[in-house]
Order: structure tokens, then C-alpha cells, then sequence
């Protein structure tokens, strides 16, 4: 089959274009035909060695997110037939480690990440436990439906499961620009919320708009937003704060949120530490809790059920993926340059042949 592999870690032209083994689907598992993958920072991370992230071994697949065709069905496979049309969870539970047993398979103690520890969606075949295979609607892309799972995973957990989001409460959406940001303003939306947005530009906010936000505050311009998002709630502050970027915005991040307020973190990429008032958490009745992400071992936090949660709204057309530019998955060195450029709107998508 064809692939996009990597023999080491390193930059964008240690990414290779060529021909490895068709995968076999062992007992229980089944064997996809990918028609699309998208691209996520993790695939930088993996890729490049950055933040720690060790892969599988080599040669090995990227890509996390993607979609495509049931090829094959591994022994033992119920529930599916050749040729339905689906998206793939990437994250593989162990289903036998305490937590898993105890109906917590986010917290599995043994997971693997596709992309990471698997080999992933960036090739023409990928094999995945059943668990991990869900079928999409006719009138999904599959370049739409490879752009869904990281993204509205990631907003869905941390909205509805982490903060627990009530129809008609506020809230702020930071770095609304990135793919999670555009997820969380969509799922804020359909549980009924009021959105508010910051990102590093005008343009930005203008897209954020379109998917539903409010208003918004450009913290390139305004760095001190929480004044701004205090005047657009009567001097409250909002309910909840939806924070993908840390340290650089935490501040005033933290000074946005109303009395009761909670603020969910789910990224750190302007930094990992900050300031915390602890006479200001403590009277102001303040939660802060984390989304879990990718670990040593593999993601932490995204249950089973929250994917299909999900899903549910996006084969209804309730939540939608936001395609930005699609590459030719030969060219996956152009798009993983585009994604680390952060010049892009919308998600990055390799069509494969
Ligand atoms: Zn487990």
C-alpha cells in the first residue's frame, strides 16, 4: 500500500512517500481502506520528537484522524459490513485494566495512541479494534469526517463531561482560530450556550462568528480581555472558560470567570505555568480542572462514549468539521509545513488515493 512514514524523528523531510506492507486485521479487529486523514499538532509532535512524543516502531504511520472504508472484517467481527462508510477513535483501550472494567475506559491504564504508538491514518490501509470504528452519515466527506474525531473529542469532554456546560450559561472560547476552538464554539452552541471568543486576530473572530460565537476580543490587540468580556456580561464574567492555550492567557483568563465559574484547560502552547490567587479561588467558589491529553503512554480522558456523544451530532449535521486546505497525502510535507506556519483557518486534510 501507499504511506507516508517516518524511519526517525526529525524535521518535514524525514517523511516518506512510498510503499510498505497491506496491514492484516488480527481477531477483532478491522481492517479500514482510508479515504482521508487529518492533521493535528500531535502529528507535528510525532513526527518531530518535540514534547517528548516517542512513536511506535519504525517505519512508522502518522495520523491520528481519519476516515474512510470497512476493507475487512479480522475473526470474530460482528456489526459491521465491507464497504460501510466510516471514522476511526484513536485512541485504543486495553478493556481489561481496572478502570476499563469499572466503565472508565478513559482512565484505561494501558492505552496506545493510533498515529503514535499504532500505526496510523497517513496510508491507503489502517487496522483498529471494532470498539474504535463508528459509522458515518451519507452526507459526510470523508475529508469532513477525518476532520472531526481529535478536535470535537477534545471540546465535547471538556464542556459537556468536565465542566458539566447548562443550556444558556456564557462561554469564553479562547484561541477560537484552531481546530478545538472552532470545535468548542459548535458544541457550546448545541447545548444552548452564549459564546464568546478571543484570538490573535480580527480575521478570526469574523470566522468564529460564522460558527456561532457572540462577540469576541483580539488579545493581539487587547491583551487585557477580561475587562472587554466583563463589559459583554453586565460585570458578571462568564460561567465557563474553554482554554486551549495556558500560560499566556491565564491571567486573564482567570479574571473572565464569574463567581461559580470553571475554567477547563486543554492546552499549554503559551506556556505551562502560571499564577494562581489562591484567596481568589477559594471565595470566588472558582473550578479549574484539566481536559487529559496524550501521556507517556497513550491519551487519557476521551471515553468511548463521549465519541459516540458526539457523533450522534455530527451525522445529523448538528456539529461540523471546518476543512481548511486538503493535500494529496504525497504531499504531506506541504501540509505538516502549513501546519506548523499556523497561517490556516480550519482543519488540514491529506486525501489519500
Ligand atoms: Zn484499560
Amino acid at each position: 500500500m501507499k504511506a507516508v512514514y517516518i524511519n526517525e524523528q526529525g524535521d518535514v523531510d524525514k517523511l516518506l512517500y512510498g510503499d510498505l506492507p497491506d496491514p492484516a486485521p488480527g481477531p477483532g479487529e478491522v481492517l479500514v481502506r482510508v479515504r482521508a486523514a487529518a492533521l493535528n499538532h500531535l502529528d507535528i509532535y510525532a513526527r518531530s520528537g518535540s514534547a517528548r512524543v516517542r512513536v511506535g516502531p519504525f517505519p512508522h504511520i502518522l495520523g491520528s484522524d481519519m476516515a474512510g472504508e470497512v476493507s475487512a472484517l479480522g475473526p470474530g467481527v460482528q456489526g459491521l459490513h465491507v464497504g460501510e462508510r466510516v471514522v476511526v477513535d484513536y485512541v485504543v483501550k486495553c478493556g481489561m485494566c481496572d478502570s476499563c472494567l469499572a466503565g472508565q475506559d478513559e482512565f484505561c491504564r494501558r492505552p496506545l495512541d493510533m498515529g503514535i504508538h499504532l500505526p496510523g491514518g497517513y496510508a491507503q490501509y489502517v487496522k483498529a479494534p471494532l470498539a474504535n470504528v463508528h459509522t458515518i452519515a451519507d452526507s459526510l466527506s470523508f475529508e469532513e469526517a477525518a476532520a472531526i474525531p481529535l478536535v470535537f473529542h477534545t471540546a465535547w469532554h471538556c464542556l459537556v463531561t468536565q465542566v458539566r456546560l447548562r443550556p444558556g450559561e456564557t462561554v469564553l472560547v479562547n484561541a477560537a482560530g484552531g481546530g478545538v476552538g472552532s470545535a468548542a464554539i459548535q458544541v457550546a452552541r448545541a447545548m444552548s450556550a452564549r459564546v464568546l471568543v478571543t484570538a490573535g486576530s480580527d480575521a478570526k473572530i469574523a470566522r468564529a462568528k460564522e460558527l456561532g460565537a457572540e462577540d469576541g476580543v483580539n488579545y493581539a490587540a487587547t491583551p487585557a480581555f477580561s475587562q472587554r468580556i466583563r463589559e459583554l456580561t453586565q460585570g458578571d464574567g462568564v460561567d465557563v472558560v474553554f482554554d486551549s492555550v495556558g500560560g499566556s492567557l491565564w491571567d486573564e483568563s482567570f479574571n473572565s470567570l464569574k463567581v461559580g465559574g470553571r475554567l477547563v484547560n486543554c492546552g499549554v502552547v503559551g506556556g505551562h505555568r502560571a499564577n494562581l490567587h489562591l484567596g481568589l479561588l477559594f471565595t470566588r467558589c472558582i473550578t479549574i480542572v484539566g481536559s487529559g491529553g496524550p501521556v507517556t503512554l497513550g491519551s487519557v480522558g476521551r471515553s468511548r462514549r463521549e465519541f459516540v456523544e458526539f457523533m450522534r451530532l455530527v451525522n445529523r449535521g448538528i456539529l461540523r468539521a471546518v476543512v481548511g486546505r486538503v493535500f494529496p497525502l504525497e504531499q504531506a510535507r506541504d501540509a505538516h509545513c502549513l501546519m506548523e506556519s499556523r497561517d490556516f483557518f480550519g482543519k488540514i486534510v491529506l486525501r489519500v488515493p
